[in-house]
């Protein structure tokens, strides 16, 4: 039986940034882990492998639909899929392998196998049992289930199934018009695939800015995603997938090569022993925490996707490092007010802060400052000036509430925003900031400027 100071059960963004941070705090630090691989979902199945694939599909449609336009003449390259898994597989397997170097070097305990917590103060891992002053919970997400839907990972695929397909389908059908859903059917989209997103409401990506929604929507339509929206799907048989339309109870049947399921994530806690320990948990299967990530039992914490909020990794990552200042005695803290969303398609869309519909139900008066990449030159060079800027002040203060942006480069300016926004600056402080010429960035200055006397160049 090994005694550390703190062991952290699971080795996503959550648990091993987590854990760097504790034993750069002195902690004696262990984490578990029972995949091969360290990195969670994000790693191996979510963030990185969607996002190699995302890229090496873009320079595709690069290709098929700019080259010419820039006097590029020749071919376009045919796709060789094995080897496009191969370069996916080579950029996940240089992350993790990064990680496990970071373990190293950090002296990061990895005890590989599943955990479950025997008692509290206690990790079992195999046949041993460990101590710990503090222990963690970063055991993250798994595809939640739809009713009437049974995943094979072959024909009826979650987005593990999706990012591994032994060929690429002639048809897709994406059950869910939300980040995963479309990043996924975007890739397939520009490899040839017929896709179409069934959504049970009315807009794309819920929660979204409902202008940027609509821009967003328009411009997979363009890039030749089909939209069957209202949508209840019913069952899925083979790729068979059944709906009803919500507004008039009209009943249809759309049928594809590979059924991507992408209705959301559920918390992932199986087999730890929580419901034994007595853990108080939330309806919806989280980890209940207070502010400082503490459960109910002295010495557990949780965070990431297994507790309540966004589940996005740097959610999670700036949790991690939250808890392990707060287990070391310092001051951890996330501010859940700035936590930026991004969907890695082509354009890119970002948001952070409030949007103007959560806005206007808050009866908060504000301002909008709108500006379109149109008038970005950067943006026409590289052909992608369809989207905007959009920037959110408050009308009495302009203390700057929210930005939302669909266009190039959206997921990076995004976080010029966030920082005006954690030191509380108003739109004018951005408007006053001199930006780069010419740079993306400068449609964010634009937008501030529309805030207050006019953006220039619109
Ligand atoms: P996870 O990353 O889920 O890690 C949990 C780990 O715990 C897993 O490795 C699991 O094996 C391990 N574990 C579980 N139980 C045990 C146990 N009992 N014993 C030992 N180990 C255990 N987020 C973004 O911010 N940006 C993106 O671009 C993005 N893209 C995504 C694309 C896809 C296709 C998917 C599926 C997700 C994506 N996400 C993205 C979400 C992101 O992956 C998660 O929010 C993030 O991984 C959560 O981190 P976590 O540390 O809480 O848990």
């Amino acid at each position: 039986m090994a005694e550390f100071d703190v062991i952290i059960l699971g080795a996503g963004p959550g648990g091993y940034v987590s854990a760097i941070r504790c034993a750069q705090l002195g902690l004696n630090t262990a984490v578990v882990e029972g995949r091969d691989t360290l990195g969670g979902t994000c790693l191996n199945v979510g963030c990185i492998p969607s996002k190699a694939l995302l890229n090496a599909t873009h320079h595709l449609h690069e290709v098929h639909e700019n080259f010419e336009k820039m006097g590029l003449m020749g071919g376009a390259p045919t796709v060789d899929w094995d080897k496009m898994q191969a370069y996916k597989a080579d950029v996940v397997g240089g992350n993790t392998k990064g990680i496990e170097f970071l373990f190293k070097k950090n002296k990061v305990t990895w005890l590989k196998g599943w955990g479950s917590i025997p008692a509290a103060g206690q990790v079992k891992v195999g046949d041993e049992v460990h101590s710990a002053k503090a222990i963690v919970i970063a055991t993250g997400s798994e595809p939640s289930a739809l009713p009437g839907v049974t995943v094979d990972e072959k024909t009826v695929v979650t987005s593990t199934g999706a990012l591994t397909l032994p060929a690429i389908p002639k048809s897709m059908v994406v059950i869910g018009a939300g980040v995963i859903g479309l990043e996924m059917g975007s890739v397939y989209a520009r490899l040839g695939t017929q896709v179409t997103v069934v959504e049970y409401l009315d807009a794309i990506t819920p929660g979204m800015d409902a202008e940027v929604a609509k821009t967003f929507e328009r411009i997979l339509k363009k890039q030749g995603l089909k939209f069957v929206m209202g949508a209840a799907v019913q069952k899925v048989e083979g790729g068979k997938v059944s709906y009803k339309l919500r507004k008039n109870d009209k009943e249809a049947e759309i049928e594809a090569e590979v059924v991507l399921v992408a209705t959301g994530r559920r918390p992932y806690t199986a087999g730890l022993g929580l419901e034994a320990l007595g853990v108080e948990m939330l309806p919806r299967g989280q980890v209940k925490i207070d502010d400082h990530f503490r459960t109910n039992i002295p010495g557990l914490y949780a965070i990431g996707d297994a507790v309540p909020g966004p589940m996005l990794a740097h959610k999670a990552e700036d949790e991690g490092m939250a808890v392990a200042e707060i287990i070391a005695g310092k001051h951890g803290h996330v501010n859940y007010g700035v936590i930026p969303g991004v969907i890695y398609t082509t354009p890119e869309v970002a948001s952070v802060g409030a949007t103007e519909e959560q806005l206007k139900e808050a009866g908060r008066a504000y301002k909008v400052g709108k500006f379109p990449f149109m008038g970005n030159a950067r943006a026409k060079a590289v052909f992608q000036a369809e989207g905007f800027v959009k920037l959110l002040a408050d009308a009495a203060t302009d203390r700057i509430l929210g930005a939302h942006i669909i266009g190039p480069g959206a997921g990076d300016l995004i976080h010029e925003v966030c920082v005006a926004m954690e030191f509380g600056a108003s739109a004018q402080d951005l408007a006053l900031t001199c930006h780069a010429h010419p740079t993306y960035s400068e449609a964010v200055r634009e937008a501030a400027l529309a805030c207050g006397d006019g953006a220039i160049h619109a």
